[in-house]
């Protein structure tokens, strides 16, 4: 029998099917189907509602890709515009008009010296782009034995093959380890766990030093540096030290390696600059872009590169140097409208100037949390942050995983009206750049009761 149509499902129902037929992605679906799943209906700003009326704030920016709030008109109008046109068309050969105009826009707020835009459908793609676009250049440079990558400790680039390979999180990584790339480790500037045991004020960027070990040893092998410039967001929001992204670009230089900048998570608007690389002025050689690109509404990527790299790929049909890449959905035309859209917000209503106060009212808020015995190290950049919290204060002890720490003031958080959600121990803050002020304070305000609630007052226990 088919499912009636036009009948009004209940809410039991969906909960239903949901159990029986959808596997949920980074969930463990034993847990996930004894428990009443958060269905949403619908939204609006910062604000999503579920199916039973119940309103939340999207504290994670729906994962950390809403930008303007849900339900833009002006974003609504692009898409149902461009759905009066045509909705997709393929760039394969040909092209459309978001596409081009789009381009043209990256281009033009993107760091100085990246030209070319390449399109893809997510960040993990955006990300198999750029280490393909860097081995093939260099193949053509005639550097043959430019084939590795060197990616930092914390790392994370997304979920396909490639991408996983140049990641540096274990629990994410270890079970695919035979499948993929060869990789360099360099340690990573989590100055709270520092790999060189330093002090925050005695520190000389001894972890540049470990990089270095690696490019002067390997260069003549190695084709890219892979990086999240200012903040390693699913590493545990690890926000980097000043000086070290250009300390990097320095480096790649001198060992002759690219640099690829992976602005998928703190691109548009998140650090408090459009974009993270121009806080150390960088133009990294490939740069990736795909949360923010058009507001968090629809699948939609960048890859960006220097002159340099596109012009490696440029000769006669026949010596075959084309960029043997693509997607069906390659530079779709609604997401396109959307990101043109998206864009265009920022510059009519002034969204990195209007950024500051916020800034600096998410951190007073963050002051705060130190008072909480849980909380080991709080982190801020712009208006994304990570409180990591810690079984021992002194002795830096972390939750160990059956504690299940994140989930469980998460979870408080839901039933206060908060959607967040943690990476292992550091909760994280990423709401929509568009957050009024008394929204962010309520928001720090759930979030901190819930902390408080888990670590000091044991005033919930999970019982999975
Ligand atoms: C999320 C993320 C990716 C992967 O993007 P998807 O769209 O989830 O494939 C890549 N790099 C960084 C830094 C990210 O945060």
């Amino acid at each position: 029998m088919h499912e009636q149509i036009n009948v009004e499902t209940t809410k039991e129902q969906v909960a239903s099917w949901d159990k029986k037929y959808l596997w949920h992605p980074f969930t463990q679906m034993k847990d996930f189907v004894n428990e009443e799943p958060l269905i949403i209906v619908d939204g609006e700003g910062v604000v999503l509602r579920d199916i039973n009326g119940k309103e939340y704030i999207d504290g994670i920016s729906s994962m950390w890709c809403n930008i303007h709030g849900h339900r833009r008109k002006e974003i609504d109008n692009a898409i149902k515009g461009q759905l009066d046109k045509v909705a997709h068309t393929t760039l394969l050969g040909m092209s459309n008009i978001p596409s081009a105009r789009l381009a043209k826009r990256l281009v033009e707020i993107t760091p100085e010296g990246l030209n070319k835009v390449f399109y893809s459908d997510n960040g993990s793609n955006a990300i198999e782009v750029a280490i393909k676009m860097a081995f093939q250049y260099w193949q053509y440079k005639g550097y043959r034995d430019k084939t590795k990558f060197v990616t930092l400790q914390y790392g994370y680039h997304g979920d396909t093959l490639g991408a996983v390979g140049v990641g540096g999180i274990d629990i994410f990584h270890t079970v695919f380890k035979p499948l993929l790339l060869k990789t360099f480790i360099a340690p990573s500037p989590y100055c709270y766990r520092c790999p060189y045991d330093k002090d925050k004020a005695a520190c000389s960027s001894e972890c540049l030093g470990g990089l270095e070990d690696i490019l002067s040893k390997n260069s003549g092998s190695i084709a890219a540096m892979v990086m999240e410039p200012l903040v390693q967001g699913a590493g545990g929001m690890i926000v980097h030290p000043q000086g070290f992204l250009s300390g990097v670009k320095d480096l790649c230089e001198k060992y002759n390696t690219l640099l690829i900048a992976d602005e998928v998570m703190v691109g548009f608007g998140r650090t408090g600059k459009m974009f993270a690389c121009s806080h150390e002025n960088v133009t990294p050689d490939i740069f990736t872009i795909s949360k923010g690109l058009n507001g968090g509404y629809m699948p939609l990527a960048a890859t960006l590169a220097t002159d340099e790299i596109y012009n490696a790929f440029l000769g006669k049909y026949s010596e075959q140097k084309t960029f043997f890449h693509g997607h069906t959905y390659t530079g779709n035309p609604l997401a396109c409208a959307a990101a043109l859209a998206s864009i265009d917000i920022f510059r009519s209503e002034k969204v990195i100037e209007g950024l500051e106060p916020k800034i600096r009212a998410l951190q007073e808020r963050l002051e705060q949390f130190q008072e909480l015995k849980s909380v080991g190290d709080v982190r801020q950049c712009g208006l994304i942050a990570g409180i990591e919290l810690v079984k021992n204060r002194e002795t830096k002890e972390p939750y160990s995983w059956e504690e299940r720490i994140g989930i469980r003031v998460s979870y408080e958080a839901r039933q206060r009206g908060l959607i967040t959600r943690s990476l292992s121990n550091v909760m994280v803050v990423m709401p929509p750049l568009s957050i009024k002020i008394s929204e962010l304070n309520n928001m720090m305000e759930i979030l901190y009761e819930s902390i408080e609630c888990v670590t000091e007052k044991s005033c919930y226990i999970h019982t999975i």
